[in-house]
């Protein structure tokens, strides 16, 4: 698939303003799906020469008419046979040729710049985005996570067992006496527990992974951050709720 493949099927209908003199190009893309009709333009006025013939659609006809066949193919057509339409410098009455075809318009050759009439009808069209690497974002903010949360989970076991650990070698001792070195080594734990638990990184790698996912987990396409949505939430999102942007996914692939 080309890049301009969704415009195939489409047909323009190119010639002078009559009002303007710049270049009106005549587009229908509700074939394509896409609710848009008119005329675009192009040039500054009075730009185009006499020479090419007035675009008067969507009521009549134009100057020449190019289709989007697909795989970055064009059909130009010459559509009047006063006219003069040439393709690479070819005149044409009816001609397939590549998308990057140079057009040139009426005796005075006016140049159509075709690249730049299919860009801005491509606006028209919602982009689509692959969301695939989001995933690999989500994974690790989750993995991240896990691995502080047992951390502190671990930390704060150690420091509240060690109380009980030592007031019971504590008393052990007065029956037994090598159990006051239990004592010692449980003060020991503990004392290294809050030292631990004091000069844990817990909260800064918390924020750290925050901004991390701030400045990742965010639409290619606009850069929004999808705040709230899981990676599978998001993925059978049809679009990015803030651009429009077409989703694709290979983990949720549409057919
Ligand atoms: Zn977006």
């Amino acid at each position: 698939m080309s890049a301009h493949d969704n415009l195939k099927g489409i047909t323009l209908i190119i010639g002078r303003d009559p009002d303007k003199g710049k270049l009106k190009v005549y587009a229908d893309l509700t074939a394509a799906g896409i609710d848009k009709k008119g005329p675009l333009f192009f040039g500054t006025d009075g730009s185009v020469p006499p020479t090419v013939s007035r675009c008067l659609a969507p009521q009549g006809s134009g100057h020449c008419s190019i289709e989007y066949l697909g795989d970055n193919k064009i059909k130009v057509t010459n559509l009047k046979d006063a006219n003069a339409t040439y393709v690479n410098g070819t005149p044409t009455i009816t001609r397939v040729a590549d998308l990057n075809a140079r057009i040139d318009l009426g005796a005075d050759r006016y140049p159509a710049n075709l690249q730049s009439i299919t860009e801005k009808l491509s606006t028209f069209f919602p982009k689509v985005i692959n969301i695939d690497h989001l995933k690999d974002v989500w994974d690790e903010y989750n993995e991240q996570r896990d691995s502080i949360a047992k951390r502190q989970r671990t930390l704060n076991i150690l420091v509240s067992s060690i109380g009980i650990f030592s007031l019971g070698a504590g008393f052990l001792s007065r029956i037994w006496e090598p159990a006051i070195w239990l004592m010692v080594v449980g003060l020991a734990i503990g004392i290294a527990g809050v030292i631990m638990r004091v000069t844990d990184k817990s909260n800064q790698q918390t924020k750290e992974l925050q901004q991390y996912m701030e400045d990742n987990y965010v639409c290619p396409q606009c850069g929004q951050y999808f705040q709230g949505w899981s990676f599978n939430v998001l993925s059978k999102k049809p679009k990015c709720p803030y651009c429009g942007a077409t989703f694709e996914s290979k983990h949720h692939p549409r057919h």
